[in-house]
């Protein structure tokens, strides 16, 4: 199976996800809590707002639009991979979403990922990804990404295939709130 952001995520919020859905293959109902990040796409709409004001305001030099990028691990579709002025790349994720004051969790490890992905594919360092909130009239907001940041993704993504691999059944998440509303709380061993 290859391992997506969206995987990552859900094990990241609990690693049992990964065992449930994809080792037992039990469907899962979406808690809200990660859907958040499944924005729509805007692609008509954002390529029309936005042609020259990232060059401007970022210092691109050069932008890939609508990059669908793989490693040995990952893959994604990035909204836009930027070159940026001092040589590192850096991707762009439009949300169709109201920025309020916080970058969820969620969205910043999609932009990991897609660290990951574009510094395999593209052989440049990444060290920030953006947010384009579309519902704050295209309120740009920076999200650093350190090395620990992609090492974590990466860590998840091996564990995804451990889990797949060798049918192990993983740690439930140390966040005890989750089990609450959890899809799978009535067949989850506490
Ligand atoms: S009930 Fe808790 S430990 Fe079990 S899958 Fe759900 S969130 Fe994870």
């Amino acid at each position: 199976m290859s391992i997506t952001p969206s995987h990552i995520i859900q094990h990241l919020y609990c690693p049992r996800f990964t065992y449930f859905e994809y080792v037992l293959a039990i469907p899962q109902y979406e808690s809200r809590n990660y859907k958040v990040m499944r924005g729509r796409h805007l692609h008509d709409e954002r390529l029309e707002q936005n042609k020259g004001y990232l060059r401007r305001r970022l210092g691109v030099v050069n932008r890939y639009d609508d990059q669908y990028l793989t490693n040995n691990l990952l893959r994604g579709r990035v909204d836009e991979v930027l070159e940026l002025q001092d040589g590192s790349m850096a991707p762009l994720d439009y949300k169709f979403a109201e920025y309020k004051d916080k970058v969820y969790d969620t969205y910043k490890t999609q932009l990991y990922c897609y660290a990951w992905l574009i510094e395999d594919n593209f052989r440049k360092p990444v060290r920030r990804g953006f947010l384009v909130y579309t519902r704050s009239r295209n309120k740009v907001v920076e999200v650093p990404v350190r090395d620990e940041d992609k090492a974590a993704v990466r860590a998840a993504a091996e564990a995804i295939r451990e889990i797949i691999g060798k049918n192990i059944f993983p740690r439930a998440t140390k966040y005890k709130r989750r089990c609450l509303t959890c899809t799978y709380r009535n067949i989850c061993i506490k």
